[in-house]
């Protein structure tokens, strides 16, 4: 079977088939030797509210220019790349504080100790990359109790969606990135990140929000869709050799 999901997870298909034409042409199943995951929205429930964030530094007409520009989600960080000294300093303090008040609220996603066990039990490496800022990982550490290295974050140039961040990851632990898997809640950042570093990908949908006609055609489609992350070990023992 070219594409696999769990049983109450959703058949999302791909534009191209160049992970499962690897998977099924041997019959053998890819060793995965790591699993790297998005932090917000992924090993965190999601509590900044991005559009009213995203206002509040672009400000509501460029918010609803840019917003309408691109359907498939603002990259605020992108957005303010080109601005003046000044003005991004003033954007990147107004997101600094709508992220520090998400980490007061900060809860782990339902599942992700359960995973991040089943995962060390098989010495599948367990690697981060988010675009949030490194004392926003360091307080998810401390305050949960489970630790991912490497754990890369925006200080990190390039940042997601480019595939920078997993080719790091990926050189640093020795493995090549189709041995890899990425997991996390946004198309455009996290499956965009791993399909272009040549990673399988599993999207997290809790809300089947991608099952939208709108992204029945865009460019990087996910490997596996979960609507949990209690979903994805069965996901990866059906797909993979994950014998240690
Ligand atoms: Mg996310």
């Amino acid at each position: 079977m070219p594409l696999l999901v769990s049983g109450s997870a959703k058949a999302f298909f791909l534009s191209a088939l160049p992970h499962s034409k690897r998977m099924s042409n041997s019959g053998v199943k890819t060793r995965l030797r790591g699993v790297v995951f998005d932090m917000d929205g992924t090993l965190t429930i999601p509590v900044i509210d991005f559009p009213a964030m995203y206002r509040a530094v672009l400000g509501d007409d460029d918010y609803r220019r840019i917003k309408a520009e691109n359907p498939y989600g603002v990259d605020v960080l992108r957005e303010i790349e080109a601005w003046p000294p000044h003005k991004q300093r003033k954007a990147y303090d107004t997101i600094a504080e709508y992220e520090r008040q998400g980490l007061e609220r900060l809860q782990i996603m339902p599942g992700a100790p359960e995973l991040c066990a089943a995962l060390d039990s098989n010495k599948i490496r367990r690697g981060l990359i988010t675009r949030n800022v490194k004392s926003a990982v360091d307080i998810f550490h401390e305050r949960f109790g489970i630790t991912f290295s490497p754990a890369l974050t925006r200080e990190f140039r390039p940042y997601k969606p480019d595939p920078a961040p997993l080719l790091h990851i990926c050189s640093l632990w020795g493995v090549q990135p189709n041995e890899v898997i990425m997991i996390g809640d946004s198309l455009k950042d996290d499956v965009a990140c791993g399909r272009q570093a040549g990673a399988f990908t599993c999207l997290l949908d809790q809300t089947g929000i991608y099952d939208s006609p709108q992204y029945a055609d865009v460019e990087f489609k996910p490997d596996f869709k979960v609507t949990s992350l209690a979903e994805v070990y069965s996901v990866l023992k059906v797909n993979f050799d994950l014998s240690p």
